[in-house]
């Protein structure tokens, strides 16, 4: 790989390796160089035979506040058939791709994950994440469904799951640790340490049995129709960029957008993040 300049890689500990997000003065914010880099990263370690874990953590404040709209502006030139499918190979083929790696992995969460933010965590195995931590997908008030992994009522159970796309307000941390979203909610200096022991926990196991029993949890959720969701949910999803390209001659409302971000500062402001 040419030297990432989007994420950082390194093995903090025996048969661990981490990837973490470097671009934490824009919030972690994904750009077509960010996933692209991501997903270099995650083969290497799916097949490197030192790798047991990956770790994915991220720098700052928040873990991501979901796609770079200035560096996909241009998506909003596409037309509707140009459009799908550049989601479908650039987001959602490679979220299944993540979700599938061979080798357990673990997303270390601090600070807000917000919409496509949740595309690079809900595709891990574990999530550690710290007290700090809220969640959501604005999206909706946009007018698509939600973003395009649409695995939310998966993680969060049907009623959560509309409530969080319906209002667009965040969850916290110990929210989504009781809806079974988040493994633990830890203090936000104990993060790291606390995901690294059991990243090497999990790395000092049998690697066959750990990777087998990850494929078989996953085979047990395909079984009930999780990727058949899925991929509905994506027409639907591009059902919404068509209809918004139509009324606002974009594909999302951006008009919206802005009405989102004064909110959030609202919240923050408030103290409510
Ligand atoms: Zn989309």
């Amino acid at each position: 790989m040419a030297a990432p300049t989007r994420i950082r890689i390194d093995d903090p500990r025996p048969g661990v390796r981490r990837v973490t997000l470097a671009r934490p003065e824009a919030k972690n914010a994904q750009d077509r160089a960010m996933l692209d880099q991501l997903d270099e990263a995650f083969a290497q370690a799916d097949h490197d035979p030192d790798v047991r874990v990956i770790v994915l953590a991220a720098e700052g404040d928040d873990f991501s506040s979901g796609h770079d709209l200035q560096d996909f502006k241009f998506l909003g030139e596409y037309s509707p058939d140009e459009h799908r499918v550049y989601e479908d190979e650039v987001f959602l083929q490679r979220c299944w791709k993540w979700r599938n790696l061979r080798k357990p992995t673990i997303a270390q969460v601090q600070g807000r994950t917000i919409a496509s933010g949740l595309m690079l965590i809900w595709p891990c195995d574990l999530i550690i994440a710290s007290e700090d931590a809220t969640f959501s997908d604005p999206v909706a008030g946009f007018g698509v469904n939600g973003h395009e992994f649409f695995v939310h009522a998966w993680e969060l159970g049907p009623r959560k799951a509309k409530e969080l796309l319906f209002r667009g307000t965040p969850i916290t941390a110990e929210e989504a640790h009781r809806l079974g979203m988040v493994n633990h909610v830890v203090r936000r200096e104990r993060l790291e340490e606390v995901t690294l022991d059991i990243a090497a926990e999990i790395a000092d196991r049998s690697p066959t049995g750990v990777q087998l029993a990850k494929a078989s949890v996953n085979a047990s959720l395909d079984a009930q129709g999780l990727p058949d969701a899925v991929r509905e949910a994506y027409f639907i999803h591009h059902l919404g960029h068509t209809t918004c390209r139509a009324v606002t001659g974009y594909s999302i409302d951006l008009a919206a957008v802005a009405k989102e971000v004064e909110r959030a500062r609202a919240r923050a402001a408030a103290g409510t993040r």
